[in-house]
This record gives structure tokens, C-alpha cells and sequence, in this order.
């Protein structure tokens, strides 16, 4: 039987980090806030950081400016220079009300400027509106990384991946593999069955290889057309292999029909496999290239088949 989730409500607040070196003025804020948000607190901006480094960071941060050893300018400054804190949106509550104080805070990248003394209904408007607007930007950044057709990770999110586990590999000494997909006759597929039905099996192609990844740090992509990209972090060539073996063979177990395809009865994939070591700091476009010929000469070598860059 289905259970009813208790407390689900909770588990979806935003959290808000409130910063004053004023006990009166967290208790006050705090206090407003409790009801409908996830409230941390900090006393100082050393406090304040702190809490940003953890791994669940706040959704918003309301920011005293006066503090002793680190101001909320500082806070803000720090925020916005870590990649990890930049996009968590800033909001300074202040007693300095000043259009230069002010002007100062939007300058280091805060979203807005609430004078003491506040009012709490419209402290609560305005976190309501950065909220929104910082939920509404996540999403269209999360949705600028996926493939609209395959819902997997796209080009630019393959791009991404690559660059930053080629440099892990290189920092750790460890190998990298990649492997590049291409269904073999898709167009064929697509002047057969239609366009529609192209689409059904991207994404059926999508899903199988997606389901032959087991690691956490592996990652699929569409890279474009019918072709796909496999990044596999921490793995050699025989690794490669295995893994490149299991996905042809998955697709071809899928048992699409394909009847105008040249090398079988049904949908099958050509694989290239790249294997990158530490001490060669090879660049993406390189290591493209080289998946890119192994994949070529799979399709030479008749298709539906895996082939190693030399
Ligand atoms: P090969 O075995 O050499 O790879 O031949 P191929 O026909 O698969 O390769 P080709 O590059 O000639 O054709 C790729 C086809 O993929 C043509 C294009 O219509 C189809 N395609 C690319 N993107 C999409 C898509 O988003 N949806 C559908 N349905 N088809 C697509
Ligand atoms: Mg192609
Ligand atoms: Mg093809």
C-alpha cells in the first residue's frame, strides 16, 4: 500500500542563511521566516562562510553588512568569487542607508538592499521574488544541458564532462576512456519508418546505453544526430572494451527492425573507442578526432562492431 510521506512539506522549503551579528535582529528575521523557510543562522561572516562551504548550500542568503572582523561586503565579495556560492542570490538588510552604501552592494553582485529599520511583509515579498526568479534560473540551466529529444546530457554538457575529467586524469594519474556511437543506416531507418519513429528509437538508443553505465562517475551524451558520447572516467582499454561490447550488444538485443539496413534486421551501432593516460595532456578536440577515426574505421570494418583508436 501506498504510504502517505509525512512532513513531505519540509522537505522542499528553501533553506534561507540569515547573517547578523545582532542576536535581536536573527531572532526577529528568523522568527518571520521559520513558518515557511529552512532557516540557518550565522553571527559572523566568518560563521557565514562556514556554512556556505557545506554541501547543501542555502537557497538565499539575507546579509547584515556591519559586522566586526568580516562585513557583509566582504561575505558578498567571497561569494561571488567561488564558483560553488556565485549564483546563490544576496540580499543585504542594513542599517547603512546611504545611496553610496547601497549602490556598493548591488555593485558586488547582491540582488537587493533592505534598509533597517524593515518591514517584515515586504522583507518576505521581495525574498519571495529572489526565490522565484533564482528557481526559474536553475531550471532554464539545468534544461541548457539536456537534449530535448533524448533527455540525456548534450553537446555542451559533453563538452563540459570531457574538458574536466581530462584534467582529473591528468592530475590523477589515471586513465580515460571514450567511446563514440553512431547507429549504423539511420538514415535508411528514417526514409523507411519515418521521421517519428527516428525519434522513438534515439531515444530507446538513448535509454539502453544509459542503462549499461554503472558508475556513478560515467556519463552519456548526445553529441549529435544519431552519435553518441560515452565518457568513462578511471578506465583503461580492456575496461573500454567491455563496456563497449556490452552496449552494442544491448542495442542490438533491443531488436528494432530496421529492413533497409545493410549490415542486419535490426538497429544496430558502429563504437570507437579512445583510451587517454595521465602524462599526455591531450585536449578535447584531440581526443574527439581520435574516437572520432576509431569510430570511422568500425564503420569501414562493415559496422555493428567495436574499434580501438591506435
Ligand atoms: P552510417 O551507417 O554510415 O552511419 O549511415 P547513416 O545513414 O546512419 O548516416 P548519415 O550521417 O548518412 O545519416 C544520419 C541520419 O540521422 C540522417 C538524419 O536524418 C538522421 N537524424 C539526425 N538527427 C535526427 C533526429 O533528431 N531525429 C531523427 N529521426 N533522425 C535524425
Ligand atoms: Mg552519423
Ligand atoms: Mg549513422
Amino acid at each position: 500500500m501506498q504510504q502517505l510521506p509525512l512532513h513531505s512539506s519540509s522537505e522542499v522549503m528553501d533553506r534561507i542563511l540569515v547573517v547578523d551579528d545582532t542576536p535581536t535582529n536573527i531572532k526577529v528575521l528568523a522568527g518571520a521566516l521559520v513558518s515557511r523557510y529552512q532557516v540557518q543562522v550565522a553571527t559572523s561572516g566568518k560563521a557565514a562562510l562556514k556554512i556556505l562551504s557545506q554541501e547543501q548550500k542555502p537557497h538565499l542568503v539575507l546579509l547584515d553588512i556591519m559586522m566586526p572582523e568580516m562585513d557583509g561586503y566582504e561575505v558578498c565579495k567571497r561569494m561571488k568569487s567561488d564558483s560553488a556560492t556565485r549564483d546563490i542570490p544576496v540580499i543585504f538588510v542594513s542599517a547603512k542607508t546611504q545611496v553610496s552604501d547601497q549602490q556598493y552592494g548591488f555593485d558586488l553582485g547582491a540582488v537587493d538592499y533592505i534598509t533597517k529599520p524593515f518591514e517584515i511583509p515586504l522583507v518576505l515579498a521581495r525574498i519571495n521574488v529572489h526565490l522565484r526568479l533564482k528557481h526559474k534560473s536553475d531550471q532554464l540551466e539545468k534544461l541548457a544541458l539536456v537534449d530535448a529529444l533524448t533527455d540525456i546530457p548534450n553537446r555542451r554538457a559533453l563538452d563540459d564532462c570531457l574538458d574536466r575529467e581530462i584534467r582529473r586524469s591528468v592530475r590523477n594519474e589515471s586513465p580515460m576512456s571514450i567511446l563514440m556511437l553512431d547507429i549504423d543506416h539511420f538514415k535508411n531507418y528514417n526514409d523507411h519508418y519515418g521521421h517519428g519513429a527516428g525519434d522513438v528509437c534515439l531515444r530507446s538508443v538513448a535509454k539502453s546505453i544509459e542503462n549499461c553505465l554503472r558508475r556513478p562517475g560515467d556519463l552519456v551524451g548526445r553529441y549529435g544526430g544519431e552519435e553518441f558520447v560515452v565518457i568513462l572516467p578511471d578506465c583503461d582499454e580492456t575496461c573500454a572494451a567491455a563496456v563497449a561490447e556490452k552496449i552494442r550488444d544491448h542495442i542490438s538485443r533491443l531488436n528494432i527492425a530496421h529492413a533497409k539496413s545493410l549490415v542486419s534486421d535490426h538497429i544496430t551501432v558502429s563504437v570507437g573507442i579512445k583510451t587517454t593516460f595521465c602524462q599526455s595532456q591531450n585536449s578535447c578536440d584531440q581526443v574527439l578526432n581520435q574516437v572520432d577515426n576509431a569510430l570511422y574505421n568500425a564503420k569501414k570494418s562493415g559496422r555493428n562492431c567495436v574499434m580501438a583508436a591506435t
